[in-house]
């Protein structure tokens, strides 16, 4: 029989917010000492705003950031809205960005043959056109020659007809419970927190240092995740278990993989709610060394 005090776990932590699918979560909750964590929605909003728009004739090299209302050049609104036109049936957080950027209504007749490939981007035909959104990996599939620049944060960057068009930068911001939420851990005796992304390394790094987590990989695909967790769940220690929290439609097969996953609820995709063992209602970090103190206090474990 389950013990009284499982149900006392499950509902204290639903009073936090935190919704536990069952008692023998509470148990692999209360033995986390690794908590490896997604990038983009789980320590950062997931809000992109888009910074600067560049065009094959930007010769800075370095992009201007802008801030405001920006006027943009008719190139750089053509970018823009070949990028948000291509993007119109992803639920990407980088996708819907872009879409609220653009502004205006998109007509999706105007948008066939798309393709979304999980750590690249999406290729679509736009009036005609075949359009290429995303990062380098997406550029090189394509065989675009595109060009980087120096400057720090996600490029989207737009190829049309095979010919490389420009990037648009853009930048998300770190919740701000974040960095708390990574002391809260390490005072509860996690000793290990990593963070995982398909982001650039620059932008991984720079994420990293400002919330603490020192173990960062970047660049990687969503097999790339799941096989970095299996190295974890390898080399744990005995009894100790390994969690894993991210938001997004490719943390599901990682989220179903580790002791226990938990996915944010708020932003989060259906899929990795589905997937997850434990759901934060309202995307707060900071809850979840909440719930691990719940789980521990309610299987009397000390540690
Ligand atoms: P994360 O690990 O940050 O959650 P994803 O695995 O979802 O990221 O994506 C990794 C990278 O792939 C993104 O940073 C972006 O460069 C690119 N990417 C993925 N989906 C899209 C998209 N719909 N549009 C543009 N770029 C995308
Ligand atoms: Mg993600």
């Amino acid at each position: 029989s389950i013990p009284l005090s499982f149900f006392a776990g499950i509902g204290g932590a639903s009073a936090e917010g935190v919704l536990v699918k069952g008692s023998n979560y509470l148990e692999t909750l209360a033995g986390t000492r690794t908590v490896v964590f997604d990038k983009t929605g789980t320590i950062t909003q997931g809000v992109f705003e888009v910074c600067g728009i560049h065009g094959t004739n930007c010769a800075s090299g370095s992009c201007p950031v802008v801030s405001g209302h920006p006027v943009y050049t008719k190139e750089e609104e053509q970018l823009l809205e070949y990028a948000a036109l291509a993007e119109c049936h992803s639920t990407h957080p980088i996708s819907v960005s872009l879409q609220k950027a653009y502004g205006r209504k998109l007509d999706v007749d105007r948008v066939t043959d798309v393709q979304e490939i999980g750590g690249h981007g999406v290729i679509a035909t736009v009036d005609g056109h075949r359009v290429a959104a995303g990062n380098d990996k997406l550029m090189k599939k394509e065989k675009i020659a595109y060009r980087n620049c120096s400057c720090t944060g996600t490029i989207v960057h737009l190829a049309v007809d095979g010919v490389y068009a420009g990037h648009i930068l853009i930048s998300d911001m770190i919740k701000p419970n974040a960095a708390a939420a990574m002391q809260a851990l390490k005072n509860s005796g996690v000793h290990r927190l990593v963070m995982l992304t398909g982001d650039d390394d620059r932008v991984a790094q720079q994420v990293a240092g400002e919330v603490g987590i020192t173990e960062v990989h970047s660049q990687l695909l969503p097999a790339d995740k799941v096989s970095e967790v299996e190295k974890l769940l390898r080399t744990r220690e005995e009894k100790s278990t390994v969690a894993f929290v991210g938001d997004g439609i490719n943390d599901a097969p990682v989220l179903s993989r580790v002791d226990v996953g938990i996915a944010m609820g708020a932003l989060g995709s259906d899929a990795a709610i589905e997937a997850a063992d434990v759901v934060l209602m309202d995307d707060d970090p900071l809850k979840i060394a909440k719930a691990i103190r719940i789980a521990r206090k309610c299987l009397r474990i000390v540690y």
